[in-house]
């Protein structure tokens, strides 16, 4: 069992112009998406109180220890919507934070109701980030969720007009039941309710998954770029620009959490299967609840397993995650030919272009190998 302290932390994390991140997951789901391989449950609401004890058991321990003030919280899941304004107030109360923290909590449209969302603001909550993924019933049913659309209709609404300081939109292409003019309407509807910020996944085959044995349901990566492309359209057409390969934003309303991940800035997570990196180490929680419950109460160490990274290590994920932003990476040699239609210079840096977004992993590696990269 490998114990990480939190003084490894860099002493300047979070300081001026400098972000820390505190994720805390949330495991608990109402139903199961065919597609899901996240580390959700839909059979442990049982566990919901004894879980958020932990959580508070863990923040107080990683404080003691002197875990930096974060500059953004993410209530991520699962479904961290299942807990009231009460549970969310509590677990805010426990994280050390700077002033003006972003602080996102993800949220299922069946949850949402107008009381719900002006108590997780009062409880903190600056950012609201609502599951959709699709806003036509055949294609929510074929990625075998349990969504009532005229919900997640109302649920954009109430959203968009709780005052929140911004709030963005969780979508999926590529389902094979859905046409493009299926995803099109996905896109123009949530638009029309005027989102600061859009995420969009193609959908993905997780091992073990319903999804994974019923070929029938099988993505299909052309008509996923064609997606992507009309995504990026129609959100381009309405303000938000894409700043990360799934990820488009309204000026000044880019997920900092998120963009933290990307930069290769410090962040801690709290609750099972949690991931935390400190720059040069990266270390996980238990996967399952009880396990991590286990741990916490015994007065053990939660963590699971941890990695040192090393220098091309580094190197790589720093390749990675940098060009999957709009900003890219310093670029350090020159761009290989066969890549000149992937991977545009700019200003001594190194961008994917939109046909480099389609493959942004492959382009990655094949950077990764070239001389100097
Ligand atoms: S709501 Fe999210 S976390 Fe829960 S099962 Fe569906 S995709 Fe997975």
């Amino acid at each position: 069992m490998l114990q990480e302290p939190a003084d490894r932390f860099p002493p300047n994390a979070g300081a001026a112009g400098r972000s820390f991140g505190i994720y805390v997951h949330v495991p608990f789901c109402r139903t199961m998406c065919d597609y899901c391989a996240f580390a959700a449950w839909d059979d442990k609401a049982a566990l919901v109180p004894a879980y958020l004890r932990a959580c508070s058991t863990e923040l107080r321990r990683a404080r003691e220890e002197g875990l930096p003030a974060s500059t953004t919280i993410y209530f991520g899941g699962g479904t961290p919507s299942i807990l009231g304004s009460d549970q969310v107030a509590a677990l805010v109360a426990d994280v050390p934070v700077r002033q003006d923290a972003e602080v996102t909590l993800e949220a299922n449209s069946d949850d949402i109701t107008p009381a719900a969302l002006a108590g997780w603001r009062e409880a903190g909550v600056t950012r609201i980030s609502l599951g959709v993924q699709s806003l036509v019933p055949t294609v929510v049913a074929s990625l075998g969720r349990r969504q009532d659309q005229s919900r997640a209709l109302a649920a954009l609404d109430a959203v968009a007009s709780a005052g929140f300081r911004s709030w963005s939109v969780d979508l999926m292409y590529g389902a094979a039941a859905e046409s493009a003019r299926d995803w099109e309407r996905t896109l123009e509807t949530v638009v029309s309710f005027g989102p600061p910020h859009v995420s969009a996944y193609g959908l993905t085959l997780e091992p073990g998954t319903a999804l994974w044995s019923d070929e029938s349901r099988h993505p299909d990566a052309d008509s996923q770029a064609d997606r992507y492309r009309v995504a990026d359209d129609v959100l381009g057409r309405s303000g938000l620009h894409w700043y990360e390969v799934s990820s488009w934003a309204a000026p000044g309303h880019r997920c900092r959490h998120n963009s933290g991940y990307w930069t290769g800035q410090p962040y801690r997570g709290f609750g099972c299967a949690a991931h935390s990196f400190s720059g040069e180490r990266r270390w996980w929680n238990f996967r399952s609840p009880g396990r991590y419950i286990d741990a916490v109460v015994r007065g053990s160490s939660p963590v699971a397993a941890g990695e040192h990274l090393s220098e091309p290590q580094r190197r790589l994920e720093r390749l990675m995650l940098g060009l999957r932003t709009i900003e890219g990476v310093a670029a350090s040699a020159a761009v290989p030919a066969e890549l000149d239609r992937y991977v545009e210079l700019r200003d001594g840096r190194a961008a994917l272009t939109l046909d480099g977004r389609l493959v942004a992993s492959d382009v990655t590696l094949r950077l990764a190998a070239a001389p100097g990269w």
